[in-house]
């Protein structure tokens, strides 16, 4: 099968209308109408064989971690996901695989409300490329700049478990915790309805959290020149975590672990008790685990208001230090 037979029969689906997608998928490029009180938000993010997946991870898992990760970006500067494209790269033209993939993809497309408008394929290792389009409305975006003294630190959703789950790939049979570990690294869930919408009116800066709390916190504190106070015994796990790892290694990988995808943001203290309802109405779960203080770029990770030692580095690319 061709490339153009590929296209129309995996990535041309069907797809809800959208006023702003004037040209989908079928022409040299797509075409977009930002709306004038909005603004256009994008990002692209890349998952290669062997390096952010396992050769056989399921096309469906793949196709959900791919599109997710990338709505994650956008939900972290307060946008409302509007299209994709996707370049992606296969070693064959393996009917089932594909046919899993778009299954999925489409599945996720409507989960996440946003629509496929072009790519690219072509042959070679396993490679898929998402760029996302979002909207936001004119100078409302969550900059990782915005964060002001005394604002409370928030976590949506828990962290460290997806970090775990390398740990348990390959074991034979896993049991209930640990499948359910395996499955925050695979299908990692996003706070999509919690950021989708009123998110950029409470919060002063957000991240989503891909390289562990400790990493990308540092990212809000250089950014907007202040430093941070974190309690560790504040610090949402999951039971299966703490079960399978105890609860100090599961402490460090709540801090240094990464593939989370959950949100750090920071907001003033007056908005508690909104975004404590705001999070019972969208169904999230969010934890208040620091302050945002005047010390420049100093993250003070505190348990029981002692120093507490981080004893594991997160994940860097290129990092000499691996
Ligand atoms: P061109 O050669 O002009 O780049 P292509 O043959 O690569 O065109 O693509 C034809 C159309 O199909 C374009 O609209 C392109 O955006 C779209 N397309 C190609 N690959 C994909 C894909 N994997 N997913 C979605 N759309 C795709
Ligand atoms: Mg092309």
């Amino acid at each position: 099968m061709a490339e153009f037979n590929i296209i129309q029969q995996y990535f041309n689906f069907e797809q809800n209308a959208s006023e702003s997608i004037v040209k989908a998928i079928g022409d040299d490029c797509a075409i977009l109408d930002i709306p004038k009180n909005k603004q256009l938000v994008t990002s692209v993010d890349t998952l290669v064989t062997g390096v952010h997946f396992y050769a056989d991870v399921s096309p469906q898992d793949l196709a959900y971690k791919a599109l997710a990760v990338n709505v994650s970006d956008l939900l972290a500067m307060g946008a409302q996901p509007l299209a994709y494209t996707l370049a992606i790269t296969l070693p064959e033209n393996d009917k089932l695989w594909l046919d899993a993939f778009s299954k999925s993809l489409k599945e996720t497309s409507e989960q996440f409300s946003i629509n496929l408008v072009g790519g690219d394929t072509t042959q070679g290792p396993l490679s898929i490329s998402i760029q996302v389009f979002g909207l936001v409305k004119k100078h409302k975006a969550i900059l990782r700049s915005g964060a002001q003294i005394g604002d409370d630190i928030w976590i949506t959703g828990t962290l460290g478990s997806a970090k775990i789950a390398l740990d348990i790939n390959h074991k034979q049979d896993r049991n209930e915790f640990e499948s359910s570990l395996w499955n925050r690294l695979v299908r990692p869930e996003i706070p999509y309805h919690f950021a989708r919408k009123k998110f950029f009116k409470f919060a002063s800066a957000a991240i989503d959290i891909s390289d562990g709390l400790h990493a990308d916190l540092s990212h809000i504190l250089e950014q907007s020149q202040l430093g941070a106070e974190i309690m560790v015994e504040a610090l949402p796990l999951d039971e299966a975590l703490i079960e399978v790892a105890g609860i100090d290694k599961a402490r460090q990988l709540a801090l240094s672990g990464g593939d989370d995808y959950q949100l750090c943001f920071t907001a003033n203290e007056s908005f508690r008790n909104t975004i404590h309802q705001h999070a019972n109405k969208t169904n999230t779960r969010v934890t208040r685990v620091g302050k945002m203080v005047a010390s420049k770029y100093s993250l003070k990770v505190l348990l029981n208001k002692e120093a507490y030692e981080m004893n594991q580095a997160s994940w860097q690319h290129f990092s000499t230090n691996e």
